[in-house]
């Protein structure tokens, strides 16, 4: 694959790519392509039911046991998307109107979008050099409505669990893990999103695996993946064979995934672990390089062993620099991401977000409820974000294009240094 690509992870026109970012879709084969066949051929199109037309074809309950197995967790529901996996994850633990959930400035929207839409409170809490959820902001953000933590697992890393699991414990809170960028990282040993209550992948168009769309609530416990398949199918009971005959204990939405996309999901799953060595290897090449400029300093990584490496963050000096990197780095062609200007996953441009209390659509009492998110002051988080940089990392490169990539962008911010 080669050519000019935006950045098609929800940016604007900063985030120019040349070749690619996320690799799923790079790896578009033979072998989804085989899947998606079976499915066709069958023409059963539905994860649920229609024995007679499946020629013996589960896609969906396929890959929810290969992921079971290969996460070592008990219960895996697929969904539609990331952002509906979220919600249903939400509601799964009793979660709902005027509840609040802790989670991170620094992430991608559909966080926060998850937790408004269930009728829940997002109270978003400032994170630390890990580019996730800080300890320290969330033991702030405590209060007596508090129901849940979500930390984020942003670009490839992961939050600190254990002090998070910690907080947790000691407040009788639940740990949603939005794993939807780590897709394979762990900690300690642990799959994120299979360390708190429940967790949630995302297979969209641009993550480490793709379906297409699609999405995952990963969980230990039999009572939240009970309610999650039921909540994500209209409140379905799925005993016995006749769908229409099924009884409804609870209401629920539509929130499937389809067995087209669960067939390409299935196919790409099988190839996760090639994913993540080649992504390593591209990834400790260009710190390796990068790190020869004293000025710069990386992203803190709670389990350097256990990242999915689908990034490399670094912190530049100060924001004029990074600001100044990035636009230099843009204009030389070589994709990275500026997150403090970026309009999907920070804070400080979520101007869709903080004029909600004013919106007559949302019921008053959430309304009244929320923060006042214009006024709150995440200076931590911007003075993080502020110097912060990203280059998705493609797995297309070769050695010499990964080397070439890293010493141009060398280059760049030196030139930057001396303009300052
Ligand atoms: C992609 C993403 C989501 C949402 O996933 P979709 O499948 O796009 O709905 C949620 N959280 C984070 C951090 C993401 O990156």
């Amino acid at each position: 694959m080669s050519g000019v690509f935006y950045f098609p992870n929800h940016c604007d026109s900063l985030y120019l790519f040349e070749k690619k970012d996320m690799p799923g879709y790079e790896l578009w084969g033979e072998e989804e392509q085989k899947e998606i066949k079976d499915v066709i051929d069958s023409s059963a199109l539905m994860r649920y039911n229609f024995e007679h037309l499946r020629n013996g074809h589960w896609k969906a309950q396929e890959w929810e046991t290969a992921i079971a197995e290969k996460l070592r967790v008990k219960h895996v529901q697929l969904t539609s998307s990331g952002t509906t996996a979220l919600m249903t994850a939400i509601r799964s633990l009793g979660i709902g109107a005027g509840d609040e959930i802790i989670m991170p400035t620094f992430t991608f929207v559909a966080s926060f979008e998850a937790i408004l839409f269930i009728g829940a409170i997002p109270v978003l809490a400032d994170v630390d050099e890990t580019l996730t959820l800080s300890p320290v902001a969330i033991r702030k953000a405590i209060s007596p409505r508090t129901k849940a933590i979500m930390p984020v697992h942003m670009c490839g890393s992961m939050a600190d669990m254990n002090p998070i699991m910690e907080i947790a414990q000691a407040h009788n809170l639940h740990v949603i893990e939005d794993a939807c960028q780590a897709i394979g990282a762990t900690y300690n040993g642990k799959y994120l999103g299979t360390i708190g209550q429940v967790g949630c992948y995302s297979f969209d168009f641009v993550k480490t695996i793709t379906s297409g769309e699609g999405g995952a609530v990963l969980t230990n416990d039999k009572t939240i993946h009970d309610f999650a398949e039921r909540f994500s199918d209209h409140g379905h009971d799925h005993i016995g064979n006749d769908r229409g005959a099924e009884n409804h204990p609870i209401p629920g939405l539509n929130f499937r995934i389809s067995e087209l996309h669960a067939a390409v999901g299935l196919a790409q799953w099988r190839k996760l672990d090639s994913i993540l060595q080649q992504q390593r290897k591209i990834k400790s090449q260009m710190k390796e390089i990068l790190a020869r400029e004293e000025s710069i300093r990386f992203r803190k990584i709670p389990d350097p062993d256990g990242e999915n490496a689908s990034f490399l963050s670094i912190f530049l000096e100060d924001e004029n620099l990074a600001r100044m990197t990035a636009s230099a780095l843009k204009k030389n062609g070589i994709g990275c991401a500026y997150w403090y200007d970026n309009n999907w996953h920070y804070v400080r441009k979520w101007n869709h977000f903080k004029h909600l209390k004013n919106e007559k659509w949302l019921y008053r009492e959430q309304r009244d409820l929320l923060p006042d998110y214009q006024n709150q002051d995440f200076s931590v988080s911007d003075n993080i974000i502020r110097k912060t940089i990203s280059f998705p990392l493609s797995l297309n490169w070769t050695e010499q294009e990964v080397t070439k990539q890293a010493e141009k962008i060398l280059q760049i911010i030196q030139a930057q240094k001396v303009k300052i």
